[in-house]
This record gives C-alpha cells, structure tokens and sequence, in this order.
C-alpha cells in the first residue's frame, strides 16, 4: 500500500536511558575526549574478549588505523573480499598498499579461504576478512593460512558485533577487529568506529595515529614542562567526542536486548519463507551464533531483481542491495583495470541479492509485511 509507513532496512533505537546519558556529557567538562572514550572502549573490549579498544571518529577511519598499526605502505598487498562496503578496500588504498580481490563462497558470500590461498604473492601482507550480513568467516581456515604464511589476519566486523564463532566472539578472532556504530550498526554512537586488539603495540600505535601522530609521554612531560608534546607520526584527527561515546556506553547496555531481537526476526522471516519459491536466505555455517546486521535473499534464477526491487519500494519497504562488488566500482576499474570475470561468484551474487529490513526495532507484524510483500514481487 502506498500510504503504508516506510519500513527501513536498517535504524537505530534510542530511548530515554540514551538521551540522558547524551544530555549529561553536555552538561560536564568534556565534549571531546574525556572519560566516556576510554568508558566506550572498555565496554565493546571487555564484551567481545578483546584485551584493548580503541575508538575513533567512525569505522573507516578504524580500519586505516589497523592498515596504519600493521605498517601497510606502497608495494604491500591485502587480500580483501569484494562483496563489501568500499571501506573495506579502500583503507589499504589510504596506506598506499594495494587490495587484492579474493571471491566469496556462493552459499553464505563470506571471504572463501581456497580463493585466498590462490591470491597469495610474496607482497602479501595482510587478509581482511568480512563477517558479512553478521556471520563470521571460517577463522579456523583463514588462520591457519595466515599462521602458514606469515600474514596478519584482520577482522572486519562492523556486520558482526556480538557474532560467535563457537563459545568465541567477533573481536577475540583475528590480530585487529574492526566496528561501526553507524545508525544501521548493532550499536549506534551517530559516527563512530573501533578497532579491538589483544596487541598493546597495535593498541598504542592506534592512539597515536588517531591525534594526530602526537606522543604524550609523561616521564618526557616531566623533564620537559607540563607543555611538553612531540608529533613523531603522521596521523590523523580522528578523534570521537565524549558525547557520541556516553550514548555509546548507554546502547552497550542494551546490546544483548538488540541482538536477541534481531536473531527473532531472521527466526520469524526464516519461518515465513520456508514455503516461497523464488526467493531463499544465505546459507548458515555450523556452529555459529548470526549477529543479523543483515538479512539477506537470493532470488532464483531467471527472477527479475530490478522489478522486485521496484515492486518492494512501491510497497513503502525499504529494501536494499548490500553490496555492488567493490571491483566494479568505477574507481577500482580505472586504476586498476578491473572488471567483470574478477570474482564470479560475488558478480553472479550481486544480480540476485536483496537485503530485507533488519533492525531490533522491527515488530512481528513488520515482518509480516515484509514477506507479504516480497511474494506479491516475486507473483
Ligand atoms: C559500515 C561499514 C564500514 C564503515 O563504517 P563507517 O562507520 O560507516 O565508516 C566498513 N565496513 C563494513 C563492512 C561496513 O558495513
């Protein structure tokens, strides 16, 4: 129905517990940071086993902070998957590294670690894996790859806050892990990111990188004057504020209630569409415990995925296509050369997805909805 209300594939839920929390940081000594940063990293460490957090303006810039602590400069490679945002790329890029695009698993369009293994060179350096829609790769097989050839394994897991692989969270997987708290994320601070590490070395460097490259070294402070600071990087302002991490610490609170709700609605939408020919959820892999950030369908063969798109928006259901694949980008074409033939199996993926709303403030009746409406586009 036209005059339905708009259901987005993805938003934020703030309540009253988050505004007083914003409204407090506005009221004290400290806009920028202050104790809320160090509170925020805290909370997102401790709850995903990590030993260091370290927050920033928001997920991309936690990415180039991780390529920075790792030392990725001009002639260094770093396998990356291409079904993903283009952050996911483009912070090796930022580096001067290149990114190398290794093809996804047609079931589940996670990293496939036999197409890594074949992308390996003696400039690789790095893999960064995508716990794509919210499920964690296979860690067990990128790890020993990495361990075999020397390489550091980063996680990006700005889908997977709260994901498990076995009894172990996304953020004790991989040497980095990287989040997002952008709206659409588990865990909303507005803009903001983090990189989660057991590395104090990588933690340290990644505090220096995101002010600017400064040192602020007591015993130095002391010989030197109170005014006493060295720039001995180049690094960035990438700074988050105190009051996007007091609403940060707030939604922390409420992460376990966010992630039951949205393993609900995948259950209910699992359940709906069990019987709809034309359209099927990615595959699960053993073992794992989904975070949903997305929910994601393959249409059959032959299904027009434009048309049902279309139909969807028409029907006020925000539907989305996560993601064109990174190597199509026009960007990537013409410096690279890249294009079609790349990575098959992400491309033949990419014609047939459809991310379906997924958001912990979805109502049983929403996706209801939702699925109503999908078969109506697939008649
Ligand atoms: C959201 C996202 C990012 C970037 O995060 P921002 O906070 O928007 O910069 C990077 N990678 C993936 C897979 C994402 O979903």
């Amino acid at each position: 129905m036209a005059d339905s209300p708009f259901i987005p594939y993805g938003r934020h839920l703030i309540d009253e517990d988050d505004l007083a929390a914003v409204a407090a940081v506005l009221r004290s000594d400290w806009l920028t940071t202050g104790p809320k940063v160090e509170e925020f990293e805290a909370s997102v460490a401790a709850f995903t086993g990590a030993a260091h957090g370290v927050a920033v303006c928001n997920g991309t810039a936690a990415l180039h902070a991780a390529m920075y602590a790792l030392g990725i400069g001009p002639g260094d490679e770093v396998i990356v998957p291409p079904m993903t945002f283009a952050a996911t790329a483009n912070c090796v890029l930022y580096q001067g590294g290149t990114p190398v695009f290794a093809d996804v698993d047609p079931e589940t369009l996670l990293i496939d670690p036999g197409q890594v293994e074949a992308r390996i060179t003696s400039r690789t350096r790095a893999i960064i894996a995508v716990d794509y829609a919210g499920q964690p790769c296979d860690y067990l097989r990128l790890r020993e790859i990495t361990n075999r050839h020397g390489l550091a394994l980063i996680a990006d897991g700005c889908h997977a806050l709260g994901a498990e692989f076995g009894a172990a969270r996304v953020g004790s997987l991989a040497d980095m892990t990287v989040f997002s708290f952008h709206p659409v994320k588990h865990v909303a601070t507005g803009e903001g990111g983090m990189v989660v590490t057991d590395d104090a070395n990588l933690a340290g460097s990644m505090r220096t990188f995101r002010s600017h490259g400064i040192t602020t070294d007591h015993r130095q402070r002391e010989k030197a004057g109170s005014w006493f600071y060295e720039m001995v990087e180049l690094g960035y302002n990438y700074r988050i504020t105190d009051i996007q991490c007091a609403l940060g610490v707030s939604q922390m609170k409420k992460l376990s209630g966010f992630l039951e709700r949205r393993r609900a609605v995948a259950a209910l939408y699992d359940r709906l569409l069990a019987g709809v020919n034309g359209a099927r959820p990615l595959g699960l892999r053993a073992g794992m415990t989904h975070a949903y950030h997305l929910y994601v369908v393959q249409l059959a063969q032959g299904m027009d995925r434009a048309e049902v798109f279309g139909r969807m928006r028409e029907a006020r259901i925000g539907v989305n296509v996560h993601y064109v694949p990174v190597h199509l980008h026009p960007y990537y074409r013409n410096r690279f050369g890249h294009g079609p033939g790349l990575c098959p199996v992400a491309e033949a993926a990419y014609e047939r997805i459809i991310s379906l709303p997924m958001h912990a403030g979805l109502s049983d009746a929403d996706v209801t909805r939702v699925v109503e409406s999908l078969k109506g586009a697939l008649a």
